[in-house]
């Protein structure tokens, strides 16, 4: 159990201004808040005074963490905490990295002072650096297409209500009449399967009807370690020639012909309504969350898929400071 939704102690208000420490959150066309707003003082994440009127905005991740366990959606989506970036798993770590490489690209500036940025910020161990440049390295080498004349966004940002409550998410590419996901991972078999994929995937089918279908673009990363006597500089280059040898090894289902590579999906595939009633059942059960104070762990969900980023705090009873920021209020 953690702290109770209380009165605010530190609310500070101007006759009938709002609190000083307010920031809102999303608000519609007529000025009109569509979400729970965040607190500007620094230990503190959502506006407590506000979640009495409102909902946090729920996205695929978020609702799929409420699901697994609430006290992972209570340090996440109340509190704000998350692990600092180079505190993070090799897994997240080159995710992110591989979205951002994926940005860059867009915007035609991925160059190596970039890209070595990111690796300074995740400061990822010499393997995992050795592993993605050989990644990027082919990925430019083989000039991979992206449609960009077609392409509306990169990180395209999605905002819609269901049932009153916002749902929000970001498409890594947007096109006029299809998205495109990309997933860099060791273990594709669990991308590449539409059980797996319906819930994420109608969540971006949901926010525009004028898309019809999707590319699920799934970047094998290799698993193993350099060799005995092999050196970090001589892993990359033999990756590097392996990709360039055989692209359909590390890109998945990749076309010789137009450059592109993914599997792909099309809108009648998935059962939408039942996501839609999925969200209305798991936003009514946040609601009354937020204000009996419901909330509870999961131990079944703390090595599921993969260890939780709050057993460290679930272990311990406490935030550590070399371990855990917070997120962006915004
Ligand atoms: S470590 Fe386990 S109990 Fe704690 S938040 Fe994560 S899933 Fe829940």
């Amino acid at each position: 159990m953690t702290k109770k939704i209380k009165t605010c102690d530190f609310r500070i208000t101007n006759h009938s201004r709002k609190c000083d420490h307010y920031i809102e959150g999303k608000i519609d066309g007529l000025g009109n808040e569509l979400e729970a707003g965040f607190c500007r003082l620094p230990k503190e994440f959502r506006c407590i005074e506000s979640l009495k009127h409102h909902l946090p905005r729920v996205s695929h991740s978020s609702r799929k963490s409420f699901i697994q366990c609430r006290m992972k959606y209570y340090y996440n989506q109340i509190e704000g905490r998350v692990l600092l970036p180079h505190r993070q798993t090799d897994a997240i770590k080159a995710g992110a990295i591989w979205d951002k490489f994926l940005e860059l690209k867009h915007e035609g500036k991925p160059t190596k002072e970039t890209i070595h940025k990111l690796f300074v910020k995740y400061k990822v161990s010499p393997v995992l650096e050795a592993k993605l440049t050989a990644i990027i390295k082919a990925y430019i080498t083989l000039e991979i297409e992206h449609n960009e004349p077609n392409l509306v966004n990169c990180q395209h940002e999605f905002v819609y209500p269901i049932y009153d409550v916002i749902t929000y998410g970001k498409i890594d590419r947007a096109y006029i009449e299809s998205f495109t996901e990309s997933k860099l991972t060791t273990n594709p078999d669990f991308h590449r399967k539409l059980h797996y994929l319906q819930a994420q995937l109608s969540t971006y089918f949901l926010s525009n009807e004028n898309y019809k279908s999707c590319i699920v673009e799934i970047v094998k990363m290799h698993k193993g370690k350099p060799k005995a006597n092999e050196s970090v500089e001589s892993f990359q280059k033999r990756l590097y020639h392996s990709y360039i040898a055989r692209p359909k090894s590390v890109f998945l289902e990749y076309k010789e012909e137009t450059k592109t590579f993914g599997y792909k999906f099309w809108r009648t595939e998935f059962d939408l309504p039942q996501i839609l009633r999925t969200y209305e059942i798991v936003n009514r059960d946040i609601s009354r969350a937020i204000k009996n104070n419901e909330w509870y762990r999961n131990d079944l969900a703390c090595h599921v898929p993969t260890d939780c980023e709050y057993l460290h705090r679930c272990d311990t009873g406490s935030f550590s400071k070399m371990l855990y920021g917070y997120k962006d209020k915004h």
